[in-house]
């Protein structure tokens, strides 16, 4: 099937409209240049948008799996064919590497076969005899979800509840982030393409403002994947309301602990890898390093700073670049400030965070040791690794587990007793052995206690926060 272009900044019920709400701009954090113009979803069309999910819901529901299946497969396809551009419309808006971007849409393809597999496993339907017949378990979808997507992943994060959720019967409206617009459309040619029926998904494009209206729509559901402070509002916004599922993907404060490998500089790397890829716009980067206090501790802080200093930054579209800007120039003054912060409170800058050009996004790695500070446990989105040095491992758990969230986690060791004792003390969602914090697998679940989220992790377990499960006793005759 060939690509049909959208035109419009709404996709509701099957049909392309213009915004009717406020204009709005996005920059490119590398360049400059306007990479997006359109118009917010106005709050009547928010609304229409919630409208024309609720009136597919019936029919998108009694369409059988395997034909849902198919249509998702469809979609793949048709992702697959946009690769490109929808690559470039996330290195665009947001500033990330081009190579990183394609994989994001690779990922983006992946995770239907994924979806697919996690939905039998884990919400499918299953039958038990009894002595009466049988019992049945089966389960259900919500109905319209809402879907909320950060800029840092605009096109894999909200694929990741989208999919998921319409393959489990739901309907979706997906408001796309402000800061990284131009992906999502490209997103709903391909459901378009596939032969996703009206209706099923649809687009608002827009800020807090549509957000806001989308909160206050007909909604059964919101699918959630950005910052703390957000999620803990939409949170409170729903308290009351047990009926409207939850799944808040928040961020993380996320402890690396390196304790004494043989290979210094192969720490030194998984550190650099953990910390500044993507620029430091991962939400499982790490941002506190944890190293013995001593000799080793030393070596290591020289051979990660060293390799900071010498990290290629460049735009886009630079194949050489390890990191690409920030998303705008603001989050790099935003995260000049917050190091600055540290700063004033007694940490010291090893290698210090520095916006190159005050309209662009770009930074350089930040190293901070915080031996003299008091830690601020606060997620700094960008690439600043703080180090703090512990006397034994036991203090270095206690340090690592000194945040409220709960997100990501590592341990470079090559002792698997300490790694033992490491995964069964620290509290965090994913906790990996030599490997960076960051690149989460599609094949296990995503998500972390504290602050990070509400129990709800994504990834492989989408599934379970997109259908509710159905019981049931069956006797074939209500003769006895
Ligand atoms: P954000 O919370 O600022 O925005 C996320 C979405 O919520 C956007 O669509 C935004 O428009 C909307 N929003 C924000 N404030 C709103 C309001 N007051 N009313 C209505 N809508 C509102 O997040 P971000 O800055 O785009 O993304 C970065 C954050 O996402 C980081 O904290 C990062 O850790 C987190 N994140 C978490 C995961 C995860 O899976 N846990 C993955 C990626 C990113």
């Amino acid at each position: 099937m060939t690509a049909q272009p959208h035109s419009g900044d709404c996709y509701i019920n099957g049909k392309w409209v213009p915004g009717d709400g406020a204009p709005f701009q996005k920059t490119c954090s590398a360049s400059g240049e306007v990479v997006w113009t359109g118009r917010a979803a106005s709050a009547a069309q928010t609304g229409q948008a919630a409208e024309a999910a609720r009136a597919a819901f019936d029919a998108w529901e009694q369409t059988n799996l395997s034909t849902r299946q198919a249509v998702l497969e469809r979609y793949a396809e048709e992702l697959r064919l946009r690769k490109e551009a929808m690559a470039l419309a996330i290195s665009r808006d947001m500033g990330k590497l081009l190579k990183e971007a394609r994989i994001e849409v690779d990922t983006m393809v992946a995770k239907i076969a994924v979806s697919i597999k996690a939905q039998a496993d884990r919400a499918g339907e299953h039958s038990l005899p009894a002595d009466f017949g049988h019992l049945d378990l089966t389960h259900r979808p919500h109905g319209v979800m809402a879907v909320f997507g950060p800029y840092n992943f605009p096109g894999h994060l909200p694929n990741g509840h989208i999919v998921p959720a319409l393959l489990a019967g739901n309907t979706c409206v997906f408001k796309a982030s402000e800061l990284a617009p131009s992906v999502a459309p490209l997103m709903m040619d391909a459901f378009q393409a596939a032969g996703l029926p009206a209706g099923c998904v649809n687009l608002v494009q827009g800020g807090r403002d549509t957000g806001a209206d989308l909160l206050a729509a007909d909604i059964n559901g919101l699918l959630f994947t950005g910052s703390e402070h957000t999620g803990r509002m939409f949170h409170r916004y729903f308290a009351g309301r047990p009926e409207v599922i939850l799944a808040l993907e928040m961020g993380g404060n996320n402890p690396l602990i390196i304790w004494e490998p043989t290979d210094v500089e192969a720490a030194a790397e998984i550190a650099i890898q953990s910390a500044y890829l993507t620029t430091g716009q991962r939400c499982s980067c790490a941002r506190r390093l944890i190293l013995p206090e001593g000799r080793f501790g030393d070596q290591l802080v020289e051979s990660i700073a060293e390799r900071a200093r010498h990290l290629a930054v460049g735009p886009w579209n630079d194949d050489t670049a390890f990191m690409g800007p920030l998303v705008s120039a603001h989050a790099a003054a935003q995260a000049v400030t917050f190091q600055n912060k540290l700063i004033s409170e007694g940490a010291r800058a090893i290698l210090p965070l520095e916006q190159k050009d005050e309209n662009l996004g770009f930074v350089s790695a930040g190293l901070i040791d915080m031996s003299g500070a008091a830690p601020v446990d606060e997620e700094m989105f960008g690439p600043l690794l703080q180090v703090y040095r512990a006397g034994d491992i036991d203090q270095a758990i206690a340090l690592a587990n000194a945040t409220r969230f709960g997100l990501a986690g590592g341990l470079v060791c090559d002792d698997l007793p300490t790694w033992e004792g490491v995964k069964g003390r620290l509290r965090a969602g994913i906790l990996n052995l030599n490997r960076p914090t960051v690149g989460a697998s599609g094949q296990m679940p995503f998500g972390g206690p504290g602050a990070s989220g509400n129990f709800r992790p994504g990834a492989y377990y989408a599934a379970d926060y997109c259908a509710w499960p159905q019981a049931s006793q069956v006797a074939p005759s209500s003769l006895r």
